[in-house]
């Protein structure tokens, strides 16, 4: 939803402008799950998300991966790159879990022998359905920017997934979107927090993001305080 001028209000985001080159990105406290149809509000969520998307884009960044992330602008905002952002979920998956399941026959937790990728056309009207990458070429996206996203979608899993490891966490799977800036570059943008990635503890399988939320599985906070705490080591600054 576009509100005043340039502002865009999405379901757990609102985007500000700020200039030519540049936005401000900042998290709510909204939690909606199942295209809008169940929702609710944590006080505290907004922060937690802002700064382990922060952590995260860094951690990428020293590996090679080109993210729209510039810095932290207090709390809840961060301050990225302006992007033109392509209409699409890219999401990879390591582990069975969530639509995998309903789609084939796999158990839930089965390791991949692979890491694989999906592609959903971002369309609240059409409920995010999933296409194939001559769907992808029907809304204007090229093999070759494809062929792109995909590879930097299974670096930030080689990476992510390493540092989740070295921390007890199983990076189960997790969903990127993408843009073009200024120069034409593609760079991966939006948020890498517990709203957007399946994160388990590798010793009890609890869930650390949002199916907590998702299946009632418990408090969201604590969950969401124990992945910031896991890979920043320090506790987190009660909101
Ligand atoms: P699934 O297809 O199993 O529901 O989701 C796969 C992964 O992508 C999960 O980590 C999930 O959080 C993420 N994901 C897929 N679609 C969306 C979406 O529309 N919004 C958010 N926040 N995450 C999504």
């Amino acid at each position: 939803m576009v509100i005043g001028v340039d502002v865009y209000e999405g379901k757990a985001k609102k985007i500000i402008p700020l200039d030519d080159d540049k936005v401000v990105m900042e998290f709510k406290d909204d939690a909606t799950a199942f295209n809008g149809e169940k929702k609710a509000q944590f006080r505290g969520k907004g922060w937690l998300n802002a700064q382990i998307s922060a952590h995260l884009f860094r951690v990428l960044e020293e590996n090679g991966v080109k993210t729209h992330f510039i810095g932290v602008a207090g709390d809840n905002r961060l301050i990225v790159e302006r992007l033109k952002m392509y209409p699409l979920e890219v999401v990879v998956r390591n582990v069975v879990a969530g639509s995998l399941k309903k789609r084939l026959p796999l158990e839930e937790g089965t390791r991949l022998p692979e890491p694989i990728i999906e592609l959903y056309y971002k369309n609240d009207d059409l409920g995010d359905p999933m296409i194939n990458q001559y769907h992808a070429k029907l809304l204007g996206i090229s093999e070759a920017e494809l062929k792109e996203m995909e590879m930097t979608a299974l670096k930030v899993n080689d990476v992510l997934r390493k540092y989740f490891a070295e921390r007890g966490i199983i990076l189960v799977d997790f969903k990127l979107e993408f843009g073009k800036n200024a120069r034409g570059e593609i760079v991966l943008g939006d948020e890498i927090s517990p709203d957007t990635c399946r994160f388990w503890d590798a010793e009890t399988k609890e869930s650390l993001d949002k199916d907590v939320f998702r299946f009632d599985k418990g408090d969201l906070i604590s969950a969401y305080e124990r992945l910031y705490e896991r890979i920043t080591g320090e506790a987190p600054a009660r909101r």
